[in-house]
Parts: C-alpha cells; structure tokens; sequence
C-alpha cells in the first residue's frame, strides 16, 4: 500500500497523516502478497486545509485482469469539517489504532456505510476522482454523509 501524496484538492505535496481509522487483515509486507488486507486513513492538506480520507484495499481474490489487487477511493471533507475533526482529534487518545473507541474513530468509521460511486484506482494519484463528505448531525451523533455533486457522471 501506498498513500497518496498530493492534494486532490489544491495538488499541493503537503499532505500529514492525522489517523490510522479501520485497519483489517494483515498489512502488506511485500509486493505480491497473498492475504487481504484494507484500511482507511485521515490526512490532511496543510496547504488548503482539506482532509482527505484513504480507502485501500488489497483483495488477492479479485480479478487481476479487470481491477488489480490494489483498489483506493478517496474522499474529501472541506475545511469547516475538518475544524471540528482537529477538536475531535484532541480528544482522541490514539489517533494511529484503529481499534480506539473514541468519539472521532466512530465517526469516521460511518464513512464505511458511505457510497460514493467514485471509480477505484489502482495507484495514488492527485487527479484521482473523489467523492466529498460532510459532517451530519443526527439527533445526538454525528455521521458522515456522501454530498451530492450537480454533474455525476
Ligand atoms: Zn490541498
Ligand atoms: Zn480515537
């Protein structure tokens, strides 16, 4: 697995790691690796303040031909969100377990419930498509939510 590099929002190289939020399986030690294993992960853009959320997925029983083993989707949350997120944070004991049961962890783990019908890539790229989420309050809890975009294709 690798982790995206560059902002798919503004293209800036400025991207910091905040969390460690699902981890399954074992993690990939080597090229061809036999075991599945995914995670997703909370960056955030220093340059344009966007978080970005890292899914990954590698699936040896997939078919190599059509999709590889390798599977990202990323989406985005913008920078109100993300001022809230950075509150949350701080109360988060440990932001690189994805077994914490913080407030901050159940959040980001609705992400997993999201469907943003954005087409997989096989490698981090900053032009990927993306699909972006917002935070929801819903009665006492917050959740994230997929939001709509005006031209999907
Ligand atoms: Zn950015
Ligand atoms: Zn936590």
């Amino acid at each position: 697995m690798t982790v995206i590099t560059s902002c798919l929002v503004c293209q800036a190289a400025e991207l910091e790691r905040l969390m460690l939020v699902t981890e399954e399986g074992v993690a990939p030690q080597e090229f061809e690796h036999n075991f599945s294993y995914a995670n997703t992960l909370l960056l955030v853009c220093q340059q344009c303040g966007s978080g970005i959320l890292q899914k990954y997925s590698h699936d040896p029983s997939g078919n190599v031909e059509d999709d590889g083993w390798d599977m990202y989707w990323w989406y985005v949350l913008d920078l109100t969100d993300m001022q809230t997120i950075r509150q949350l944070l701080e109360t988060c004991p440990t932001p690189q377990d994805p077994t914490c049961n913080c407030a901050l962890h159940h959040l980001l783990r609705t992400s997993e419930n999201v469907d943003g019908s954005i087409k997989h890539m096989t490698t981090p790229t900053s032009h990927a498509d993306f699909a972006r989420l917002t935070l929801a309050q819903d009665g006492d809890n917050s959740t994230l939510q997929l939001v709509h975009r005006d031209n999907i294709i």
